[in-house]
């Protein structure tokens, strides 16, 4: 198949060969099934390639509490990289809707940037007026004098101005959506904990229990996926990571997304009394998942290139290639709530320049979040984050004050310290793809469309030089 590295990938079979052409498959192991990697497996499967998904099924990883909301322009006013990374991911969306043929909780609500002095919203208007011409998606930038009549439960001393191209979108549904096109196309989806060799094979070690629920499921009975081999295990160590870079590449977004000051409630409650994966040896510190990975046998699967989409562990998946990444989590706890007979589904997303964001679904449910920590690998519910949630939410949306809280979610948002995104190769069989920080569900999809790209040897979509491992 054109594009695929020279040397690598599988002979289908004899049937399949003509003197015109060899059809070649190229097989790829994906470490991660967040909205990374199953963008990628997607894409690698619609190429053509044999894919194999694997998951620990680690507690708090991103995809699944992420908020949903899809809204580049506002943020990252600074940092063009980013801003394009995102642009692009948010750009892609309608087009992804279409070809899943699914629900995936894609709406165009809009958004609301409300601040209560109205003058503040001043340098994120002519953002918004600089990056039109490029972004004719965002749609016509309109000042809103009545915006509970858009959000009913808003507080009525909010000034606002609308993003009518802004979406919203259910983050577990398009992780789903995306590892179910890619399984129906004969991709392998299995669950067990990844670990790299030093010349960047993948050692898979499957748990007795644990590991995202189903996930075994989606393995197709007769899928040409990558092969396994047995073999002795290999262990990475459990290390300690700390939050190396406390910005995070936020720069002066719309969107305050800092984290909570060392030593507030939230760092301090959740700091004191780590919770580590169960069969693990982790502190809250430390990657959970890594301990049991060195222990018990594993079988080496196959593979002519490899992606590592593992989110906030990509750094630990890593390290046994001799790279240190400087990848962390940043923990974010959100909450959803329900308004029992009201109509939700189109209210518009709300963004205050500070604190909490509020978007509604449908089913009556209305999201707020979220808290922001640099806590390590401490995937918990803390009372001082739902303290800071539901007050910050009221203070925003004093209407919610009879919601039920249906749910609480926690997540662990991957940040790689030195900046944007990082996307790029990193051995010539190797492709990290993570670092997408509070962004992911936004271009998650897209990042993985440009991994499958780079794992299959083809020029990515964009120019990813600012992404890439070796130049910062
Ligand atoms: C509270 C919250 C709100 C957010 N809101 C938004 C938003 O509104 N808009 C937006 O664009 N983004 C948002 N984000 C960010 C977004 O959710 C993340 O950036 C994105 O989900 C990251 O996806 P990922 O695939 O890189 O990582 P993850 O979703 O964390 O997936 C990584 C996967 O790798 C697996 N894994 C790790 N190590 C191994 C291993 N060794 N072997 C096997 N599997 C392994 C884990 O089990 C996990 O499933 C939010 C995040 C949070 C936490």
């Amino acid at each position: 198949m054109a594009g695929y590295p020279h040397g690598k990938g599988r002979i289908r079979s004899s049937a399949q060969l003509t003197s015109a052409a060899i059809i070649v498959t190229m097989r790829v192991v994906v470490i991660g099934s967040g909205i990374v990697g199953a963008g990628a497996a997607y894409q690698l499967s619609r190429r053509g390639a044999a894919v194999t998904v694997v998951d620990g099924g680690y507690q708090g990883d991103a995809t699944q509490a992420g908020a949903g909301i899809v809204c580049p322009w506002v943020d990252h006013p600074e940092d063009d990289d980013w801003y394009r990374l995102t642009r692009e991911g948010a750009r892609r969306y309608p087009g992804l809707v279409e070809e899943l043929g699914e629900d995936i909780g894609y709406a165009k609500v809009g958004a609301l940037l409300v601040a209560e002095d109205p003058a503040d919203l001043e340098p994120v208007r002519s953002l918004l007026r600089r990056r039109r011409p490029g972004a004719p998606e965002m749609g016509e930038i309109t000042d809103v004098s009545t915006p509970l009549e858009l959000f009913p439960p808003l507080s009525d001393t909010l000034s606002a101005i609308l993003v009518p191209g802004a979406a919203r979108v259910d983050g577990r549904a398009v992780r789903d959506a995306l590892l179910r096109a890619a399984v129906s196309m004969g991709a392998g989806v299995r669950t067990g904990v990844a670990t790299l060799t030093p010349d960047g094979r993948v050692l898979l070690r499957c748990p007795e229990n644990g590991g995202r629920p189903g996930a075994q499921d989606l393995a197709p009975e007769n899928a040409a996926v990558a092969g396994e081999t047995p073999a002795v295990a290999v262990g990475g160590t459990a290390h300690p990571l700390t939050a190396q870079d406390r910005t995070g590449g936020q720069g002066a977004s719309w969107r305050q997304a800092a984290p909570s000051a060392p030593g507030s409630r939230v760092s301090a409650t959740a700091t004191a009394s780590p919770t580590v994966a169960p069969g693990t040896t982790a502190s809250a510190t430390v990657a959970p998942g890594t301990a049991a990975a060195a222990a018990g046998e594993a079988v080496l699967l196959d593979a002519d290139a490899v992606i590592v989409a593992a989110g906030a562990w990509a750094g630990e998946v890593c390290r046994p290639l001799g790279v240190e990444l400087p990848v962390f989590p940043r923990r974010g706890q959100i909450l959803h709530a329900t308004l029992e007979g009201v109509d939700t589904a189109w209210w518009p997303i709300i963004l205050p320049r500070m604190g909490p964001y509020l978007l509604g679904f449908p089913e009556s449910r209305v999201v707020i979040g979220a808290t922001v920590e640099d806590v390590g690998f401490a995937p918990r519910v803390t009372m001082g984050g739902l303290d800071e949630v539901i007050r910050a939410g009221l203070r925003v949306a004093p209407g919610l004050f009879n919601a039920t809280v249906t749910e609480t979610r926690v997540g662990l948002r991957p940040v790689y310290a030195p900046g944007p995104a990082l996307i790029g190769p990193l051995t010539g069989r190797v492709v990290v793809a993570t670092g997408l920080s509070a962004y992911g569900l936004t271009a998650g999809p897209f990042t993985g469309q440009i991994a499958a790209a780079l794992a299959l040897g083809e020029t990515p979509p964009i120019d990813i030089t600012p992404y890439a491992p070796n130049t910062r």
